[in-house]
C-alpha cells in the first residue's frame, strides 16, 4: 500500500467510512492527475480498472471523499463540479477554450480580503477565487 493510501485509510476511517476498490481507484486516479477532471472523467478513468462501476457510484464516493477530508470539490462557474486531491487553500485558473483547470502558485497577495475585513467590516471566513483565461495552447489559436 503506497503513503497516499495509507492517508485515504487514516481519512476514511476517520469519519466511519470503509475503504472500498471504488474509493481507492477514485483516489488514486485523481491522486495521479492535476486537471481538476469532472466527475463523468473519473468515472471514464475508473471504469477501466472496475468495468462494473456507475457513475452514480462515482458521483456518491467522490462526496465520500470530499465529506473525509480526502478530497475537495471545485464548483464551476458553469455549474458543474470538478475533484481534486488538495484540500489546502489555493486559487484556479480556468481556461474557456479547452475548459482546463490549473492550479496557481501560492499568492497571498490579498489586498481585497484585508480592504473587506479592516475597510468594510466583514469577518470573511472563507472564499473562492478563480481566474480565467487562455493557456498556452489555446492563446495561440
Ligand atoms: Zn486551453
Ligand atoms: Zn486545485
Amino acid at each position: 500500500m503506497s503513503a497516499s493510501l495509507g492517508v485515504l485509510r487514516q481519512k476514511l476511517v476517520a469519519c466511519g467510512r470503509q475503504v472500498t476498490p471504488a474509493r481507492v481507484a477514485i483516489y488514486d486516479y485523481l491522486n495521479s492527475v492535476t486537471d481538476h477532471p469532472r466527475a463523468e472523467a473519473v468515472f471514464m478513468a475508473v471504469r477501466r480498472k472496475l468495468p462494473r462501476v456507475s457513475l452514480g457510484t462515482i458521483y456518491r464516493n467522490l462526496e465520500v471523499l470530499v465529506e473525509c477530508g480526502a478530497a475537495s470539490r471545485l464548483p464551476c462557474a458553469d455549474g458543474s463540479a470538478r475533484y481534486e486531491l488538495r484540500t489546502d487553500r489555493h486559487h484556479h485558473v480556468a481556461c474557456p477554450k479547452c475548459g482546463q483547470v490549473a492550479d496557481l502558485g501560492e499568492s497571498e497577495d490579498l489586498v481585497l480580503l484585508r480592504q473587506l475585513e479592516t475597510g468594510e467590516g466583514f469577518k470573511v471566513f472563507d472564499y473562492q477565487l478563480q481566474f480565467i483565461g487562455f493557456c498556452g495552447e489555446c492563446r495561440g489559436r
